[in-house]
């Protein structure tokens, strides 16, 4: 039952990651999560590490894809002012917008590599797409209504899989 939530790896943060670790794994499309993820939901703007970090994919040719399960206002606002393309409303896990919007853009699953704070709306989301993830720690610790329902199961789930020694740190791969 727990397979469905382990992710490929775990980092602190979305930030701590070498770019060299997805240059390795021949990934192309770094698809990340926004609340939690990349910024706080209430940060309206792109931090000055989430420009850095797209500007240092944008080095090596890899694509970030912001998916979120957040309205449309939120998602575009923010995207926007990072200058990437987005996702708004995915309601991961469900997958069906992520996949038509790949197979729309060509865009190959062993290319991508999904990134993301929850385990189930990410990390499940992530491998019923069968793409390689990592989950993060969560970036701040407030969270929107809905969240802290899913952060319940999140703490269960992440305690059973550390335990299991199933949390494979990014830098050990
Ligand atoms: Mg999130």
């Amino acid at each position: 039952m727990f397979r469905r939530f382990t992710p490929f790896a775990v980092a602190k943060n979305v930030y701590e990651i070498d770019i060299s670790f997805f240059v390795n794994l021949g990934i192309k499309y770094v698809v990340c999560d926004l609340d939690n993820t990349l910024d706080a939901y209430y940060q309206k703007e792109p931090s000055q590490q989430a420009i850095e970090f797209k500007k240092k994919l944008d080095e090596y040719n890899i694509t970030l894809i912001l998916t979120s399960n957040n309205v449309k206002n939120r998602v575009k606002r923010y995207s926007d002012c990072l200058g990437v393309s987005y996702l708004y409303s995915c309601k991961k896990p469900l997958i069906s917008k992520v996949k038509k919007y790949l197979v729309k853009n060509h865009i190959k699953k062993d290319e991508c590599i999904i990134i993301g704070d929850q385990v189930f709306t990410d990390v499940y989301f992530a491998n019923r797409l069968k793409i390689k993830s990592i989950l993060c720690d969560n970036l701040v610790s407030k969270d929107q209504f809905f969240t802290k329902i899913n952060k319940f199961f999140d703490k269960y789930v992440r305690r059973y899989l550390k335990k299991h020694n199933k949390l494979t740190d990014w830098r050990e791969l």
